[in-house]
């Protein structure tokens, strides 16, 4: 595994590439935003003039995209354009990182297999620092024999690999997490006014929950409150880290996940709502801990 085309070149995808070029991989890439061509050419990509020039002749593809629906199009093909499965070589490893509906996944690993190529979902936790650090976790959802050939190129942007099953597992592993992830921070944000509003210091009460039996990642890593925690977004105005949008995205995953198997999911249809409520009024592109301003006073007290 030595040559891998990388596709999507966003907030994500731009570091993940650089992280594949400092490991010595060469790297073919394609974006539909030059710059971001550029940027990866400057740190030793070579540019592609197309995705499907970018994935001829390589080892592996990762793609890093914004939805399924871009996904599909991409390694299928739309409106009589080719995809990527009408150009790629059999023995070519597919892999998509990107955050899409199970569904979408599956069926392009099925379009996959007809062909005779391996095709794995891999989306990640950890955001843009974790893959600007190359410490991502990569949630993978294929063939035993996919996940072992993808661990030389994983390794090369991640710290933590699992294989969650077969295709489309890593994808509703990742949106189980996210929704869980909502729940918990809605939850951590009421607690923590809860306690203000009765003259605690949010400082103090954090110290405790964390230790006692309320405690969770958002108390220990990402406290929404502000100025509770040094270098998180909400001591920087909800700046940097995960985007409302995002979050509003994945729990849009999940409760189409769970019509589709009729699982009863209220809390995460609950903490979408909030998060979509949230977005509506301006805070799209802040960072998802926001959603503690959805209980503080006006003036943040
Ligand atoms: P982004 O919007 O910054 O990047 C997406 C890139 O894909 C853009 O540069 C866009 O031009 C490119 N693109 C779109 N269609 C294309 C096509 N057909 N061919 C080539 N390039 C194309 O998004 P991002 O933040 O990098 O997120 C990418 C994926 O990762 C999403 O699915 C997101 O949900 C997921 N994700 C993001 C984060 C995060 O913190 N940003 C964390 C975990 C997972």
């Amino acid at each position: 595994m030595k040559k891998i085309a990388f596709i999507g070149l966003g907030n994500m995808g731009g570091p993940m590439a650089a992280n594949l070029l400092k490991a010595g991989f060469d790297v073919n890439v394609f974006d539909l935003v030059p710059a971001a061509i550029d940027s990866l050419v400057s740190q030793g990509a070579v540019a592609a003039a197309t995705a499907l020039e970018a994935a001829t002749g390589v080892d592996a593809v990762v793609t890093m995209l914004p939805a399924g629906k871009h996904v599909k199009s991409l390694y299928i093909g739309s409106a009589g354009q080719q995809g990527l499965l009408d150009v790629i070589g059999k023995d070519t490893l597919l892999i998509d990182s990107s955050t899409i509906d199970a569904e979408s996944a599956k069926f392009v690993a099925e379009a996959a297999a007809i062909k005779g190529v391996e095709f794995m979902d891999a989306p990640v936790s950890g955001g843009t620092a974790g893959a600007a650090a190359g410490t991502l976790t990569f949630i993978c959802g294929g063939s035993d024999h996919a996940f072992e050939r993808a661990q030389a190129v994983l390794n090369a942007m991640g710290a933590n690999i699992f294989h969650a099953g077969s295709a489309g597992a890593g994808q509703v592993a990742k949106i189980c997490n996210n929704m869980l992830l909502a729940v918990l921070m809605v939850g951590t944000s009421e607690a923590l006014q809860l306690g203000r509003d009765h003259g605690l210091d949010a400082k103090v009460l954090s110290d405790i929950m964390k230790v006692s039996s309320g405690g969770n990642w958002t108390l220990e890593k990402y406290n929404p409150c502000p100025n509770v925690m040094e270098s998180v977004p909400s001591s920087n105005d909800y700046q940097g880290g995960f985007m409302v949008d995002l979050m509003v995205k994945d729990l849009g995953l999940s409760q189409e996940a769970a019509l589709l198997t009729n699982s009863s999911t209220p809390l995460g249809a609950l903490a979408r709502s909030m998060y979509v409520n949230h977005a509506r009024k301006g805070n799209g592109s802040r960072d998802f801990s926001s959603i503690f301003e959805a209980f503080a006073k006006a003036n943040n007290e």
